[in-house]
């Protein structure tokens, strides 16, 4: 798999739970496959630097931000059995810990509703703005990481 070159000089360590995306993506749709993996380790090991510039790149990419907000619809599914509501309709209280930005329920609710393939994925995620994209690879990623960290009571607490 791909790996972007940073600026920052080191590599992170895989202590994934979670298998990223595999490898085919990358030769179908053109998604940075790799990218996903480099930047799930770095938010793992807490590396704010090498998050920030891997986010750049994800946010800039449609088919590699598809790839990764479908990915954490993927994981929520498995977890939970379907999308919770809050991925749909964003949290209830303003004071929630986990505040799902607008963009990924967006593309979560297709996902939901129409079970999105990557193609689909990669349509919306091409339709969003910059900042828009990168909210909702942001979203994806907190949700990667926190069910990690929390398990099923990460998005519900
Ligand atoms: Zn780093």
């Amino acid at each position: 798999m791909a790996r972007i070159l940073l600026s920052t000089d080191h590599v992170h360590r895989p202590r994934r739970r979670w298998f990223p995306p595999t490898a085919d993506e990358e030769k179908e749709h053109g998604a940075v496959v790799g990218l996903v993996a480099q930047l799930y380790d770095a938010v793992l090991d807490k590396c704010a630097q090498c998050q920030q510039e891997l986010l750049a790149h994800v946010a800039g990419d449609p088919s590699t931000a598809g790839v990764l907000v479908g990915w954490a619809c993927l994981i929520t599914s498995e977890n939970y059995g379907e999308l919770p509501w809050i991925l749909l309709e964003g949290a209830e209280r303003a004071d929630a810990p986990f505040q799902p930005s607008a963009a990924f329920c967006s593309i979560a609710a297709e996902y939901d509703h129409c079970g999105l393939g990557p193609a689909g994925l990669y349509a919306f995620c091409g339709a969003l703005s910059d900042d828009e994209r990168l909210q909702a690879a942001e979203t994806a990623l907190e949700i990667v990481v926190g069910l990690d960290d929390f398990g099923l009571d990460f998005m519900f607490r």
